[in-house]
């Protein structure tokens, strides 16, 4: 079967090579047939060993596929079902703390992709019967790939702020993340959507997925257009997809009383926070990582009620070097979804 690897050929991220496909299966285990599969900066990452050192292994964590064998013991799931499972997100213990209060994420024991071997981009996977979630027949499957990374996340970090309809959030970050959190924020949330970036293209984007407000953070004043929108009130809510640090600081500066900053990119760097102003104006600052199986059945239901609309394009399995390389070389604007079904 066909698998995309990490690789260390000069000048290659990874390969699409050939290994065996799995055959032995667990009782509380299925046996996916991946259908199709989309290339998120995670894998770029993954491949290259920037988290530690370089394992070589298939790359792949946002993927729909479909059951072709089931365990002895799985009785949920049937030969024919189209699956997906949480972005990387393959098992958790079900009883230590975090899995009791729905963090499964945070599980003492959790088994990402990466640990456990493999990822999705290859052509059969065994997967656990619990952390597979079922898809309706009809469903876009290129869209649901995205809702299982982009969607989950941005979903879960609206979630967490409990936002009221009507609230004011600013998005700083307008990329595939960025893209996404626009429609869950209007669509599923009902809140007013500013949208912060600094591509023009990306913000006229954000204008069409329906941001109230879109502000270029490197050519106009974020400040005083975020003051001017809310009337001096400040955000209720700034998300931060973007491994930008200064918009961090722009975000955290922007907020008005009782306002949360939910951070979701990942700069490494710091955050200086004023703790008179934290108390005074009751602020909080949140990380938010993926999401639960929960989280993702939740995300699932705004594609399925066409509250979503995720932007790709899908291109076969065998460019999946070609597309790892132009994101390596940061000419990637668009996210990719590869077809495993042919
Ligand atoms: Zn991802
Ligand atoms: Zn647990």
């Amino acid at each position: 079967m066909r698998a995309v690897f990490s690789s260390d050929k000069p000048g290659k991220v990874v390969e699409l090579i050939n290994v065996e496909k799995p055959t032995k299966i667990g009782d509380d285990e299925v046996l996916v047939k991946t259908l199709y599969c989309s290339l998120c900066h995670s894998d770029l990452s993954s491949a290259k060993g920037e988290w530690g050192s370089k394992v070589y292994r298939s790359v792949g964590h946002e993927s729909v596929g479909e059951v072709v064998e089931v365990g002895a013991k799985v009785s949920d799931l049937k030969v024919g079902d189209y699956v997906a499972g949480p972005a990387g997100l393959r098992g958790a213990c079900g009883e230590c703390k975090y899995c009791k209060r729905g963090e499964e994420v945070f599980c003492d024991e959790v088994i990402f992709t990466g640990a456990r071997g493999y990822g999705t981009m290859q052509d059969y996977t065994v997967e656990k019967a619990k952390f597979s979630i079922k898809l309706p027949k009809d469903v876009n499957l290129p869209q649901a790939c995205i809702i299982t990374c982009a969607g989950i996340t941005v979903y879960k970090g609206f979630k967490l702020a409990n936002p009221i309809a009507g609230d004011t959030v600013a998005i700083f970050g307008i990329g595939g993340l960025g893209n996404v959190a626009i429609e869950y924020a209007k669509n599923v949330f009902g809140m007013k959507v500013i949208a912060v970036g600094s591509n023009e293209g990306s913000l006229q984007i954000a204008k069409e997925k329906g941001a109230d407000l879109v502000i270029n953070w490197k050519t106009q004043d974020v400040d005083k257009m975020i003051q001017d929108f809310t009337n001096n009130q400040g955000l209720d809510l700034a998300m931060v997809t973007s491994s930008t640090l200064p918009q961090f600081e722009m975000a955290y500066r922007n907020l008005g009383k009782i306002g949360k900053l939910c951070s979701i990119g990942l700069p490494v760097g710091k955050l200086p926070v004023d703790i008179l102003d934290v108390t005074l104006g009751q602020k909080t600052v949140y990380g938010s990582l993926i999401g639960t199986r929960q989280d993702l059945i939740e995300s699932l239901q705004a594609l399925y009620d066409k509250k979503v609309n995720p932007d790709l394009r899908v291109e076969p399995i065998e460019k999946a070097e070609e597309f790892f390389e132009l994101m390596d070389q940061n000419k990637l604007h668009q996210r990719i979804v590869f077809d495993l079904t042919k």
